[in-house]
């Protein structure tokens, strides 16, 4: 059976022949009454995924340990902006929020704003973060300019659209979706003029665009307002050709082109280009999550947990494994720190920490 998103992009190939991949997941996960971001809430062991937040409070604590000390490298200033874009169920900023308790005059200081698109999700972090009340952003242009900015946003940049580009013979070619006969399929569109690394006939080189003008806007309000930002998600250090758009559904890699808009869509984030993107702000050598969580104190805290809660010693240790362990989401998922050029470099981020 199609979807309704089916038969709007059926339509939508027929009045103009074809679309980009980028126009398909802007419809797929935006469109405002089927898009899959707009009607549910996606994670959770009933849902089609499950995030580090969702696996341990133990994620969230660490980035608001981290958080609070970049603010104390600020000068403590009186107000901050803590903004988290794509917050979910709201778990990461409540987890966040009760590590940075820990440092006195933090949470007077931090004012908390959400990037949010979906009705139901913030509806969800409405109830979870009741005792801060946020305030809710459409996109980043709406965040207050007027205070340093901590921004945090975890698996968001993924769920942004992308084009992806063919190389052929001589030229790099738009990949573009088509109908044939009952069923849409990707092929070679027309010619276009891209910046892309040495490529190989038939290579599929991934450009992020909204990933970067995000970063290149986050870089810029570090630059203008002072402060930091923390990205988490999977992706390459460099710029490479591969692709590597697919679907989630209830838990397992589903066909792209099936049952569009019931699947989450995501693309591996090209941490090279959204680093440069973000200039003159300073993007930190990039960690891996497992770096990243060590050199913040995630296994002592695992233990601090276990010896609290002796029963759940078991689920705690597992939970911490799956967050760092190399074979699980350690080494896949990479924290990329942005800084205003001048800040010292944060927690974490030296060449030689831990
Ligand atoms: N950070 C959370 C959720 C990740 S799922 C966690 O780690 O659990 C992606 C999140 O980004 C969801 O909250 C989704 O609704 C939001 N989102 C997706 N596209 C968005 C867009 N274009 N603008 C703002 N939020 C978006």
């Amino acid at each position: 059976m199609i979807t309704p998103l089916g038969l709007i992009l059926r339509e939508r190939i027929r009045r103009t022949g074809s679309v980009t991949v980028a126009e398909f997941m802007e419809l797929a996960l935006g469109h405002p009454d089927y898009g899959y971001y707009r009607r549910k809430d996606p994670l959770g062991v009933a849902g089609d995924f499950t995030t580090a937040p969702e696996i341990s409070q133990m994620f969230g604590e660490m980035i608001g340990l981290w958080l609070a000390v970049v603010w104390e490298m600020l000068g403590e200033p009186s107000r901050v902006i803590l903004a988290e874009a794509g917050p979910g169920r709201g778990t990461l900023m409540a987890d966040i929020l009760r590590a940075a308790a820990m440092v006195p005059g933090f949470l007077a200081a931090a004012e908390v704003h959400l990037v949010e698109t979906s009705p139901a999700l913030r509806a969800k972090q409405a109830v979870t973060l009741k005792d801060v009340q946020p305030v809710w952003h459409d996109d980043l242009s709406s965040l207050p300019g007027d205070a340093p900015l901590l921004m945090v946003a975890n698996e968001f940049l993924d769920a942004l659209p992308i084009h992806q580009y063919v190389r052929g013979k001589t030229h790099w070619h738009e990949r573009v979706l088509v109908q044939e006969g009952k069923d849409f399929a990707f092929v070679t569109g027309p010619v276009v003029e891209i910046k892309a690394p040495p490529a190989r006939e038939g290579d599929i080189f991934e450009i992020g665009q909204a990933a970067r003008e995000v970063t290149a806007q986050i870089g810029q309000k570090l630059q203008a307002q002072g402060g930091a930002a923390l990205l988490i998600d999977y992706g390459h250090e460099f710029s490479a050709m591969g692709e590597t758009l697919q679907a989630v559904r209830q838990h397992a890699f589903a066909p792209v082109l099936e049952k569009i808009g019931e699947s989450d869509l995501t693309t591996h984030i090209d941490f090279q280009a959204i680093a440069e993107a973000a200039r003159p702000a300073r993007a930190q050598l990039l960690l891996t999550q497992g770096r990243f969580l060590r050199a913040m104190g995630i296994e002592l805290r695992a233990e601090r947990l276990s010896r609290a809660q002796p029963d759940k010693a078991n689920d705690i240790a597992i939970a911490c494994r799956r967050l760092i362990d190399a074979a699980e989401m350690g080494t896949l998922f990479k924290v990329l720190a942005l800084t205003h050029s001048d800040l010292p470099i944060p927690p974490g981020f030296a060449a030689d920490d831990a």
